[in-house]
């Protein structure tokens, strides 16, 4: 049997290698278009690549994923986050966790991740060409033929881990076979504010913070960055990723609400102020801020407020206060368009998962095809979710739907 991977990525590695020890006798060949392999690893979490997460619990990891999580949840009992590190460690790749459970190699460097995948290939003898560029794929009988320039080769199996594309042309030869394609869109993103004065805040980190958008049943929480065009950080990145579609749909203009004390409600802090207000009443407003956010936060909404700082807190006029509160859990800023996150170009979109079995990863629509990777429409929020998704989808390839383990 010869089987043809089509994509040098890390799915397109992990699903050779799992298919050389599922069936050692095979000839598995990674065709690569480009004259890089595993380019992406290299680039990955700027430079140190973010393999996976510490989250170990298969119904909490799925939830990670705003499109493909329940399909994945089938898909981590044969290969998930604990399995990967194990797969690494095994062969001489230690990770660590970090705080925030985003898991990286002890050498903090992507090289580490791509010296092993290209070692284990080597050993187990998987064929790796590179510039092969697969333009189309026909079937002929139980066999496929895959167009390469002028060139025609057959395969009995294919595994398809080509990645993704922010252009549905780009889905065009796998559309040929007879598969849906949900179209790319972006994923990921940071919001842009250019007319908020807000900017000026520029480096301010509150956290925990409760975003929402305005007309849409999108929210999150966590920490929210404010940068030279709008806003950032995990708060937000989360928003765009879960958002991605209906974001989209709004043409990147929408209202962000967001209460700066996270899950704290108007009421709570009325009456925790009613309480406090005998301690801190003599105190200047702007020396006394009696929350956990940075001073340059609080001076910013006293100021937006007409607040001034000297202002003792028994003497806040109550239209001020009542201003002053509703700023701190409804405030609310206007985006105008999107930046990319870092170099991360998510994009959203792909093969249709209704047309794939996740028990195998092999085509509902093309029997002896399987499907690993980006190229699928999986993706998920930043901390090693990605990665997980190729790992977990290649190795189940890998198997053709007959590996023992
Ligand atoms: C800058 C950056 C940083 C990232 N950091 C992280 C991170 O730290 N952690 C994380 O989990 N995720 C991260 N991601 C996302 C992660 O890199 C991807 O989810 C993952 O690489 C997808 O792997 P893949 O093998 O499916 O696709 P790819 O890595 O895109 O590989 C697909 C391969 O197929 C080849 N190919 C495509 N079409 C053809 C064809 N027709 N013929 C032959 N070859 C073809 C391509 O050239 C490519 O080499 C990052 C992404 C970016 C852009």
């Amino acid at each position: 049997m010869n089987v043809i991977i089509i994509g040098g990525g890390a799915a397109g590695f992990f699903a050779a290698l799992s298919c050389k020890q599922h069936h050692p006798q095979t000839a598995v060949t990674i065709l690569e278009k480009s004259d890089k392999l595993l380019a992406k690893v290299k680039v990955s979490g700027g430079g140190r690549c973010n393999v996976t997460h510490a989250c170990f619990e298969i119904s909490q990891l799925a939830k990670f994923y705003p499109r493909g999580g329940k399909q994945l949840k089938k898909a981590f009992f044969q290969f998930n986050t604990k399995n990967t590190v194990e797969w690494f460690e095994s062969r001489g790749v230690k990770l660590k966790t970090e705080e925030d459970n985003r898991m990286f190699p002890v050498t903090d460097n992507s090289q580490t991740i791509i010296d092993c995948l290209m070692r284990e290939a080597d050993k187990l003898g998987v064929v790796i060409k590179r510039g092969a560029f697969i333009s189309a794929i026909s079937k002929k009988e139980k066999q496929y033929i895959l167009t390469i320039g002028g060139n025609k080769i057959i395969a009995d199996k294919i595994i398809i881990a080509a990645g993704g594309s922010p252009k549905i042309e780009g889905f065009n030869w796998l559309k040929e076979l007879g598969h849906t394609i949900i179209p790319p869109v972006p994923s990921l993103f940071t919001f842009n504010m250019p007319t908020e004065p807000i900017k000026k805040l520029m480096g301010v980190v509150a956290n925990p913070v409760s975003v929402k958008i305005k007309g849409a049943k999108l929210s999150s929480e966590g920490a929210l960055l404010i940068t030279h065009w709008g806003m950032s950080g995990p708060a937000i990145l989360k928003l765009s990723s879960w958002g991605a579609r209906e974001l989209q749909a709004m043409n990147y203009k929408f209202e962000v609400l967001i209460n700066w004390l996270g899950d704290k409600s108007e009421q709570a802090i009325r009456d925790w102020l009613d309480s406090e207000l005998q301690n801190i009443g003599k105190r200047q407003i702007g020396n006394k801020n009696p929350f956990q956010i940075t001073n340059r936060l609080w001076s910013y909404f006293l100021e937006k407020n007409e607040i001034a700082e000297e202002t003792p807190w028994n003497q806040l006029k109550k239209k001020s206060l009542n201003k002053l509160l509703n700023t701190l859990v409804n405030d609310s800023y206007k985006a105008e368009g999107k930046t990319t996150f870092k170099e991360e170009f998510v994009t959203c979109g792909g093969i249709s998962l209704d047309e794939v079995s996740f028990e195998t990863m092999e085509s509902k629509v093309c029997p002896g095809i399987y499907f690993a990777g980006e190229v699928l429409d999986i993706d998920a929020v930043t901390g090693g979710f990605n990665f997980q998704a190729a790992w977990t989808t290649g190795f189940i390839a890998g198997k053709l739907g007959s590996g023992s383990t």
